[in-house]
């Protein structure tokens, strides 16, 4: 496989402001995120809200600026560039190859512009076609989210949630992007709308070539499209694995946590699932020495309130994970996977 992104050493500080009577504190975001996008795979960042995985998504296009770290794009000509470091004329280019889909397309979807002038807009902006072949783009983009052409003259508040979420795909799909970066992309909707999206976004990753970063709480909607899983707990990776090694055994406590809250609807099969779960995240800007999984951890030793784990390679597989104790204990996956086709 080729590396279309690399994510090097990131860190994400937001400084709180102080005042007379009390000092500003730092909020760590993201720490020390190491991570690679291979071409064509879609890698999924999971976590409770909280674990930083918007922040990672919004730092990678350059959304926010990083407080340290690197962002490599790897050119199809050769050589890759840090888009860290790019001004903001530099990073335009790179922002036509990635493009975002968001949660809540009512929210994202200007409500005064129609539905063609919504699709057209990055192509105005970024000054690519005009007249004739603009309106032919425009179509043609539509009609394969499958929203007919007949509907461009409307605007988003006559849609449903899943044809404006399709008609969000399609503003992301009209710049024919590299990558796209898709944050709860399906958390707003239906559970049976969420599926026609899902199937929608497979297709599009084979019609387009595209190569997805599916940010998402949901494990059960991540198994259903992720090729690879990286789990975020409190601004760390925690565990970075293939979707069937991260499911069938997980190597990190708070990924099997994760695996043991999945909703099962079997109830014969519910035995030990469908758990709450336990504890809070603890505040980001009173992080826990060592292991950042330590107070909610039932298997934390004196180590784990000592010393912070590294994310390496569990018995020389590609599964990743940042635990002391992660080749000896005995995780339990997810026995029943939750809607894999
Ligand atoms: Fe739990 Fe310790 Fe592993 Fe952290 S290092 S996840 S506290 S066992």
């Amino acid at each position: 496989m080729t590396t279309l992104l690399t994510v090097e050493n990131l860190s994400k500080v937001f400084h709180l402001g102080g005042s007379l009577f009390r000092e500003g504190r730092e909020l760590v975001a993201l720490n020390d995120i190491n991570l690679t996008v291979e071409k064509g795979e879609t890698l999924a960042i999971v976590g409770e809200s909280g674990c930083g995985k918007t922040t990672l998504g919004r730092c990678i296009i350059k959304a926010q600026p990083v407080s340290s770290g690197h962002v490599f794009y790897h050119r199809d000509e050769g050589g890759h560039v840090d888009l860290t470091t790019l001004g903001k004329r530099e990073i335009e280019p790179y922002r036509r190859d990635i493009r975002m889909i968001f949660q809540d397309p009512m929210s994202s979807l200007n409500p005064n512009m129609r539905v063609f002038d919504i699709v057209a807009e990055p192509l105005r902006v970024h000054r690519l076609l005009r007249g004739k072949e603009l309106e032919a783009r425009v179509y043609d983009t539509l009609g394969k989210v499958g929203i007919s052409p007949d509907a461009a003259g409307r605007y988003p508040h006559a849609f449903s949630g899943g044809q404006r979420q399709r008609i969000g795909i399609a503003r992301a799909l009209v710049l024919n992007p590299k990558l796209v970066i898709a944050d709860e992309a399906v958390s707003a909707l239906d559970v049976s709308i969420q599926a026609q999206v899902l199937n929608l976004l497979d297709d599009l990753k084979e019609e387009f070539g595209l190569t997805y970063i599916f940010i998402s709480h949901d494990l059960g909607v991540v198994n259903y499209i992720a090729d690879r899983v990286v789990v975020m707990y409190l601004g760390h990776v925690v565990e970075n694995a293939p979707t069937d090694l991260l499911f069938e055994r997980p190597r990190h406590p708070y990924t099997e946590m994760l695996l043991e809250a999945l909703p099962i609807a079997d109830p014969s099969r519910r035995k030990g699932r469908n758990k709450e779960l336990k504890g809070e995240i603890p505040y980001l800007g009173n992080r826990p020495k060592g292991c950042p999984f330590h107070t909610r951890c039932k298997y934390a030793q004196d180590i784990c309130r000592a010393e912070k784990p590294a994310l390496r390679p569990i018995n020389g597989t590609a599964q990743l994970a940042a635990c002391h104790f992660a080749e000896t204990l005995d995780l339990k996956g997810a026995y029943e996977a939750p809607i894999k086709a």
